[in-house]
């Protein structure tokens, strides 16, 4: 085992054990997405590295150190996506779907960034993102907003998360406030750490945004962004929260939540936890008005929002065991003429209950081998094709789970017979 190739740092397998929790989260987002009028688009993993740099911004993080980027065979710069809004809009753009048009979408699937691995931040992990394309108004930041909420709910979320919400203004609000910002911090130069020193000068909204407690009291008095909006922003903004409060969803209000991206205006909101360590943020999104031009579009406003799939994988797991998958119906075979008999009956079987699990025996054995491995599956019934069942057409029917008596069952009516079972009573057969 010593040369045993193993995966990448921060890149992990997701194994049998947890794919049904998986699979529970994406089923009920595709449903909730659904019943919202969201289409599902498909978009590449791989994108021209420009893409990023012209949509995240060359001062965010991301840009600075966390993409993976390499020259193909063509000696083009490519990049694994680190997000997924990026390469939607350059899909929508490309194809016209954004052009005078309302578009609702989402996507899921892993994106890729170089950081330091720790519980719930990887270096490839998953989002399943939404985003409304052609919408100024901000009765649809609600809508998007009630979505997140009813998705984070439907996962039995809803009394572990809350919600902080933002208005990060207009281009020109945003650049006003940026220089009282850089004003009022150059005055605490000294007390910047090294990280919110560099940021002063590229991109010094993000000092809000900084983790170090060294800086909350100085962070706590710097001037707000909210007290320098311009009007049309802050009527958004009021009216947002408006609607919000009459959907019954509730909020706090965080000045200080600024975003990783740059794209941003208006709207900015995060849905947060306190049960997941210092990795608390399981969804986030917000407004970016300006950047289906910037990516050659006509102007269309725009919004949407990203959920952490690991995140919220480890959120479900602390608070609910999830079900064990397990087989319905275990099909044991005695020799190899019996076996064959058991490919065409559980093909029959899948025919009939294409929901249920039924297994196969294969590798051979004896039959007192073949009930441990049944009993192993969870199989509610073995189906036993023993030589002598075969010469008189049958097959034995037994109940794992119950103490009934084991039952000969002609091949003919095998499946009326599994219709009758009570070990089927809890499935819609
Ligand atoms: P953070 O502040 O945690 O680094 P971010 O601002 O970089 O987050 P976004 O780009 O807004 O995150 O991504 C949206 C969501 O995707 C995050 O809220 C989080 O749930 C998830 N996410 C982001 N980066 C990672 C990662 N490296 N590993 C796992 N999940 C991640
Ligand atoms: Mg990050």
């Amino acid at each position: 085992m010593s040369n045993a190739i193993q995966a990448i740092r921060g890149m992990n397998d997701i194994l049998p054990d947890e794919a049904p929790i998986w699979q529970h989260i994406e089923k009920i987002f595709r449903e909730t997405l659904h019943s919202f009028g969201y289409q599902e688009i498909r978009l590449p993993i791989v994108e021209k590295t420009e893409l990023f740099k012209r949509t995240i911004g060359e001062a965010t993080d991301i840009i600075e150190k966390e993409m993976y980027t390499f020259l193909d065979r063509n000696e083009d710069s490519l990049a694994l996506r680190p997000e997924g809004t990026a390469g939607c809009v350059r899909a929508g753009v490309e194809h016209g779907l954004l052009y005078n048009q309302i578009q609702r979408l989402w996507y899921q699937g892993p994106n890729f960034r170089y950081e330091r691995p720790q519980k719930g931040r990887y270096r490839q992990f998953h989002q399943c993102g939404a985003e409304v394309f052609g919408i100024a108004t901000p009765d649809i930041d609600a809508e998007l907003i009630s979505l997140s909420a009813r998705m984070l709910e439907q996962l039995g979320l809803k009394s572990h998360v809350s919600l902080e919400l933002n208005s990060l203004g207009s281009p020109e609000s945003r650049l006003a406030y940026r220089k009282q910002l850089v004003e009022y911090f150059t005055a605490h130069k000294d007390q910047l750490d090294e990280d919110s020193q560099r940021r002063l000068t590229t991109n010094p909204l993000r000092i809000l945004d900084s983790k170090n407690p060294v800086l909350k009291d100085l962070i706590a008095n710097a001037p707000k962004l909210t007290d320098c909006l311009d009007s049309e922003s802050k009527e958004h903004f009021t009216k947002l929260q408006t609607y919000l409060t009459s959907a019954g969803i509730p909020f706090t209000l965080n000045p200080c939540l600024v975003r990783g991206l740059d794209y941003y205006t208006k709207t900015v909101f995060e849905w947060v936890t306190t049960e997941l360590g210092a990795q608390g943020t399981v969804c986030a999104g917000g407004r970016y008005d300006g950047l289906v031009e910037q990516l050659g579009g006509k102007a269309t406003p725009a919004l949407g929002f990203a959920m952490g799939l690991e995140r919220l994988v480890l959120l479900v797991q602390q608070l609910h065991t999830p079900k064990q998958s397990a087989a319905d119906i275990y099909i044991m075979s005695e020799n190899d003429m019996t076996f064959q008999k058991g490919l065409e009956l559980a093909s029959k079987i899948r025919d009939k209950f294409p929901t249920l699990c039924t297994m196969l025996h294969c590798g051979g054995g004896s039959l007192k081998n073949q009930f441990k491995k049944a009993d192993k599956s969870g199989a509610q019934v073995a189906i036993i094709l023993g030589e002598q069942e075969f010469a008189s057409q049958s097959v034995a029917v037994k109940a794992l789970r119950l103490t009934a008596p084991q039952q000969m069952v002609r091949w003919d009516d095998l499946i009326s017979h599994l219709e009758m079972l009570p070990a089927f009573g809890g499935y819609s057969l």
